[in-house]
């Protein structure tokens, strides 16, 4: 049986961040890095833009101030981000703070996805070119904790430390490997939002400040912003029970390509269950479903001007009178969402827009479209043993399938933070 000092699950920055940080101080180390897709998926394929600013990407029960710090130093030495300048933003902070609304100041890069796909390879390359065994189109099915072997849909691997990071696709996987090991988890909470697309003049800011961070009360907020040769896409899940629904997302092109005068980004709202509600992913599944009952099959959207006269959009209406761009994600069906979105994820979100639309006036013209349902799942947060997000023997769980991120940069600390686990072990 192949052997190995460290098993890495998953391409995406989290363990990228693992097999670099690993590799830099014990170069001479055994590393295998297993992907179940072709080419590295995940955020670094999509859009890519890095906040290397606490605390976006980094979830709160698990980092502090202090302790991303030094992660997020050594993240932007080595990938060394071109960080985006802004403008005016005493003018926004000021209008914010005076209706209960907070902007953050985020140090930013933005790639874009064409700008993502060269840094993996690059990214991919070195790891080759230092040693480390990549093999894509392998998935890990299971392992033996006692006995340090991974099994695999190719073969058996034995390792001497495990990390997996199978991000947000692999959260049902991730689910069902914890289950087999006997890893305690809670999965109480969720994220569900609209993504908003517009004209770039009703969302001016951009041009100020690529990806603002506005806080809203009601643990609502801004996500994801877009713009430049902006879209809004439609991804694919499979829910525990095997039904098939998709969230939007939204992502853009770096600066080489033309502009197509657009700009979306996300507005979500986040929610912990207590009893008797255990399961936010079921709950988020649920919803996910009753998105794909209404809109037959596909996501809805609707023009902020049906919205506000509660009718629906119709396929005749999006092209009518003042509603004069194309949506870019042209498979959603023009709908009601208000028929599909439980009130108070809604009712938070439109109480957020109108702050947003007196803080950047001109966000809630008629022809802005709402695209529902955009679901984040984060929330697979399994027991940890250490402070390395340890969970079973030598077996490490991290990135956003385990909820110890939220974003490529949080993903990157994780993958650093469990590789400094593995190393104090080896040191002994
Ligand atoms: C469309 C889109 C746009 C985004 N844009 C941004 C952005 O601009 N900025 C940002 O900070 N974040 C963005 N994100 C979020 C970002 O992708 C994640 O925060 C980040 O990628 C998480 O990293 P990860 O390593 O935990 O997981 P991922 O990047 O998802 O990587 C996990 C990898 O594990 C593989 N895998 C899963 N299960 C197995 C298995 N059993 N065996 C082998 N391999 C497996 C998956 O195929 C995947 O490639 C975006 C996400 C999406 C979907």
């Amino acid at each position: 049986m192949i052997q190995c000092d460290c098993l890495i699950i998953g391409s995406g920055p989290a363990g990228l961040g693992a097999a670099f940080s690993l590799l830099e101080q014990k170069p001479q180390l055994k590393i295998i890095l297993l992907e179940s897709l072709p080419i590295s998926c995940g955020g670094l394929r999509n859009d890519c833009k890095m906040n290397f600013t606490f605390p976006v990407g980094f979830p709160l029960e698990y980092w502090t101030k202090q302790s991303a710090k030094p992660y997020l130093e050594r993240i932007e030495n080595f990938l060394n981000p071109h960080i985006l300048q802004k403008d005016n933003l005493e003018k926004y902070t000021r209008r914010s703070e005076k209706i209960g609304v907070q902007l953050l100041n985020i140090r930013q890069s933005h790639l874009g996805t064409d700008g993502g796909i060269r840094l993996i390879k690059e990214l991919t390359s070195k790891l080759t070119e230092m040693g480390v065994e990549l093999s894509f189109g392998e998935t890990l099915l299971s392992a033996n904790e006692k006995e340090h072997r991974a099994i695999t849909d190719k073969r058996e691997i034995q390792y001497k430390h495990l990390i997996v990071a199978p991000g947000r696709h692999g959260f049902d996987f991730l689910r069902k490997f914890m289950e087999q090991l006997n890893i305690q988890y809670k999965d109480n909470s969720i994220d569900v939002g609209i993504r908003l697309e517009t004209k770039k003049e009703h969302y001016p800011i951009v041009e100020d400040y690529y990806d603002p961070k506005f806080l809203f009360p009601e643990r609502t907020r801004t996500f994801c912003t877009n713009s430049g040769s902006a879209h809004v896409v439609q991804e694919k899940y499979t829910s525990s029970k095997g039904e098939t629904y998709y969230s939007v997302n939204g992502h853009a092109f770096s600066n080489a390509k033309e502009p197509n005068g657009l700009v979306n980004f996300a507005v979500l709202r986040s929610v912990s269950f207590t009893e008797p509600i255990a399961s936010g992913q079921d709950y988020a599944e649920y919803l996910g479903a009753l998105a794909m009952h209404t809109g037959g099959g596909n996501p809805i959207m609707q023009r902020i001007g049906d919205f506000r006269m509660r009718i629906r959009s119709t396929r005749e209406s999006l092209n009518q009178d003042l509603y004069d761009f194309e949506p870019t994600l042209k498979s959603a069906t023009p709908g009601d969402i208000a028929l599909a979105m439980p009130s108070k994820f809604l009712d938070s979100i439109w109480r957020a827009l109108k702050k947003l639309d007196t803080i950047i006036p001109g966000l809630l013209h008629p022809s802005t479209i709402m695209y529902y349902p955009e679901i984040k799942l984060y929330a697979n947060k399994p027991v940890f043993k250490d402070d390395y997000f340890m969970s079973a023997e030598d077996i490490y769980l991290i990135g956003d399938g385990a909820g110890t991120s939220r974003g490529i940069t949080g993903a990157w600390a994780s993958g650093m933070r469990a590789a400094d686990g593995i190393l104090r072990k080896i040191d002994v």
